[in-house]
C-alpha cells in the first residue's frame, strides 16, 4: 500500500524543506482535501538537476534494462490501481470510468514504447559500409542512431492526471530515449501524481538503477518550472497545456545561454466540417456523435470539437434543431478545477457576445452543461479571437453561404491537432481535405476528434499553436524520437562501437543497412 506524504522525491529521498503549502480540491464539492503539499525549494530543484546530471551517462546507454523498466512500471501501475484511481477521481471530478480508461492508456504507453525500444525502431540505426575502392576516394564507414539529449523537465498536465502527467507519455517517452527526468506535478492532482511517483521509484530501486534517474517537485507557482527550464543540467521539455503556459516557457527556453527544445503541446479547437450530402444521410446519427464528443468529461480535452463548419440548408437546419436538443439534454459536469470552470465561464460569455445563442448550459459550482453558439462565415472571417479555445464543453457553428466562403474561413483557422470531415456516400471533397492537411496534424473522416490512438501511425501534434514543434507527436512511438538526436560513428572500430551499430547486431534490432531494412 502506498502513502501519500506531501513531499517532492528528488532521486530516491523525500524532501519537505521548503515553507509555501498547498491542498488539493475535490472538485466535485468545491472542498480543500486534507493532506499539506510542500512546494519544492529552490536548492532542491539544484539537487534533481545535479542527481539528473549523475544518472544520464549510464541510464543512456542501459538499453535493455530500460525496457524492463518500462514494463515494469507498467505492472507496477496495474497492481496499485484502486489508489490510484481512488485519488484521481478525489482530484479530478473525473468519473471513474474515465479513470480506468486513462490508466490503462498509461500502461500502454509504457508498453509500447518499451517494445519500440526493444525493436530498435526508436534508434533508427543507419549503417552505410566502407568502400576503400571507391573512387576518386574511398568511402569511409558511416554509421548514425540517435542517443538521448540528458536530462528532461516534464510538466504534467491539469486536464490528464495520468495520461499526461506522472505516469503520462512524455515521462514514459523519455524514460525510454534514455533521458533522466524531473516531473513537475501539476498542483491541481498532487496526491495522483506522487503516487504515481512512488511507483517509478520503485520499479527504479528494484532493478538498481542509480539515483538521479527520476525525481518529482512540487510546486503551486511558476518558480520552481522557470528554474528547471533555466538550469544547466536540463536539456529538454515537455509540457501539456495552455498557449499561455506553453509559449512562456518556450520563450524562457529560447533565452537560454544554451537554448533547448519545449515540446509543448497547447490549444486547439478541432474543426469540424459537415457536407450537406453528409447531413442529409445521416444528421441525427452525426449529431448525437458530436454531441457525445463536445460533451465528455465536460469537454476538457485538446481534442473538444470547437469549430463546426456547415453550408446552409435544409439539412444543415435540421442538424442544428438535433444537436441543439441533445446537448440541453446533457446532465452537468464537474470541472477539473475552480479555476478552470471561472476560466470556461469568462470564455463562454465572451464567445456570446460576440454570436447567437443556441445551447446556454447551466455553469454552477464548478458544474456544467455544454453550451453552443452559430455566427456566419463572414463574422467568424472578421473576428480572429471566435476562433480561440474555450476549454470545456463549447462550440460554435460557422454557417457558410457557399463552399467558396466556407473554403475560405477554412483559410483563416491558425494550427490544429485535427481537423474532421464528414462526407456523403459519393462525395471525396479533395479540396477540403487538403486544406485541412495544411492546418492539422490529423485529418479525421467522418469521425470525431476525442479518442487519440495510441499508435507508431498516430500523429498527435500540428502547425502552432496547437504544438511549438510542428515535426513532432506527443502521442505514440515517435514521441520518444523528440528526446533523442542523431550521432554518427566514422570509421570507428567495432569493440568501440555502441551495441546497436556493431557488426553482429547483438540486440537483433531491425537495422537500414546499405539502403535496405535489415536485421
Ligand atoms: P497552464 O496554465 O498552461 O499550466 C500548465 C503547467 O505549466 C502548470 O504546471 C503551470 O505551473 C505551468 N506554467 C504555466 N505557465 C507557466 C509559466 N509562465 N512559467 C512556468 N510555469 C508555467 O494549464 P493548466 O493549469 O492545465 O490549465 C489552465 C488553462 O490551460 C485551462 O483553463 C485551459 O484553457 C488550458 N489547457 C489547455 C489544454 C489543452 O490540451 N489544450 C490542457 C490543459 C489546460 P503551476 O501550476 O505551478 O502554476
Amino acid at each position: 500500500m502506498l502513502s501519500v506524504t506531501g513531499k517532492s522525491l528528488v532521486g530516491y529521498s523525500n524532501v519537505d524543506s521548503g515553507n509555501l503549502f498547498f491542498y488539493a480540491i475535490n472538485p466535485s464539492t468545491n472542498q480543500a482535501l486534507e493532506t499539506r503539499f510542500v512546494q519544492a525549494t529552490p536548492d532542491e530543484v539544484v539537487f534533481a538537476c545535479q542527481f539528473a546530471k549523475q544518472a544520464a551517462p549510464h541510464f543512456g546507454i542501459a538499453l535493455s534494462k530500460r525496457v524492463i523498466l518500462l514494463n515494469r512500471i507498467a505492472d507496477l501501475i496495474e497492481q496499485h490501481a484502486a489508489q490510484l484511481i481512488h485519488f484521481f477521481c478525489l482530484e479530478s471530478g473525473l468519473p471513474q470510468t474515465r479513470a480506468e480508461v486513462e490508466l490503462k492508456r498509461s500502461c500502454v504507453q509504457f508498453r509500447s514504447y518499451a517494445a519500440a525500444l526493444k525493436s530498435g525502431y526508436a534508434l533508427q540505426v543507419v549503417i552505410d559500409e566502407a568502400d576503400a575502392n571507391r573512387l576518386p576516394t574511398p568511402k569511409p564507414d558511416l554509421r548514425k542512431m540517435n542517443v538521448p539529449l540528458g536530462p528532461v523537465v516534464i510538466f504534467g498536465a491539469s486536464n490528464f492526471p495520468f495520461a499526461y502527467s506522472t505516469l503520462g507519455g512524455d515521462v514514459a517517452s523519455a524514460l525510454a530515449a534514455g533521458c533522466p527526468v524531473i516531473v513537475k506535478a501539476h498542483p491541481m492532482h498532487p496526491h495522483t501524481s506522487e503516487l504515481s511517483a512512488q511507483i517509478i521509484a520503485m520499479a527504479l530501486k528494484e532493478l538498481q538503477f542509480e539515483e538521479g534517474v527520476f525525481s518529482h517537485l512540487l510546486a503551486t507557482d511558476y518558480h520552481v518550472g522557470e528554474q528547471l527550464v533555466l538550469a544547466d543540467a536540463v536539456k529538454a521539455v515537455g509540457f501539456t497545456g495552455s498557449i499561455a503556459g506553453g509559449t512562456a516557457l518556450v520563450k524562457l527556453a529560447q533565452g537560454r545561454k544554451e537554448p533547448i527544445p519545449v515540446f509543448a503541446e497547447m490549444g486547439s479547437v478541432n474543426p469540424m466540417v459537415f457536407t450537406n450530402a453528409a447531413l442529409e444521410e445521416n444528421h441525427k446519427q452525426i449529431a448525437q456523435l458530436v454531441a457525445d464528443s463536445i460533451a465528455l468529461n465536460a469537454g476538457q480535452f485538446c481534442t473538444s470539437p470547437g469549430l463546426l463548419f456547415v453550408i446552409k440548408s435544409e439539412y444543415t437546419d435540421l442538424f442544428k434543431q438535433q444537436l441543439t436538443k441533445l446537448l440541453s439534454e446533457k446532465e452537468p459536469q464537474s470541472m477539473l478545477h475552480p479555476g478552470i470552470f471561472l476560466n470556461y465561464e469568462k470564455r463562454v460569455l465572451e464567445q456570446f457576445s460576440e454570436s447567437e445563442v443556441l445551447v446556454d448550459g447551466t455553469r454552477r459550482e464548478n458544474h456544467i452543461q455544454p453550451s453552443l453558439a452559430k455566427v456566419s462565415a463572414t463574422e467568424f472571417i472578421a473576428n480572429p479571437p471566435l476562433q480561440e479555445e474555450v476549454f470545456g464543453s463549447f462550440a460554435l457553428i460557422v454557417e457558410c453561404e457557399n463552399k467558396t466562403e466556407l473554403l475560405n474561413a477554412l483559410e483563416t483557422i491558425d494550427g490544429q491537432l485535427t481537423g474532421s470531415l464528414f462526407l456523403g456516400s459519393n462525395e471525396s471533397e479533395q479540396e477540403v481535405i487538403q486544406l485541412l492537411q495544411s492546418k492539422v496534424g490529423r485529418v479525421i473522416l467522418n469521425g470525431v476528434p476525442t479518442g487519440v490512438e495510441v499508435s507508431v501511425a498516430q500523429n498527435h501534434g500540428g502547425p502552432y499553436p496547437s504544438s511549438s514543434r510542428l515535426e513532432t507527436t506527443a502521442v505514440g512511438a515517435d514521441a520518444i524520437k523528440r528526446f533523442m538526436r542523431p550521432v554518427t560513428f566514422q570509421n570507428c572500430p567495432d569493440d568501440l562501437l555502441p551495441e546497436a551499430l556493431k557488426n553482429s547486431n547483438p540486440l537483433c534490432i531491425l537495422r537500414f543497412v546499405n539502403g535496405n531494412y535489415t536485421y
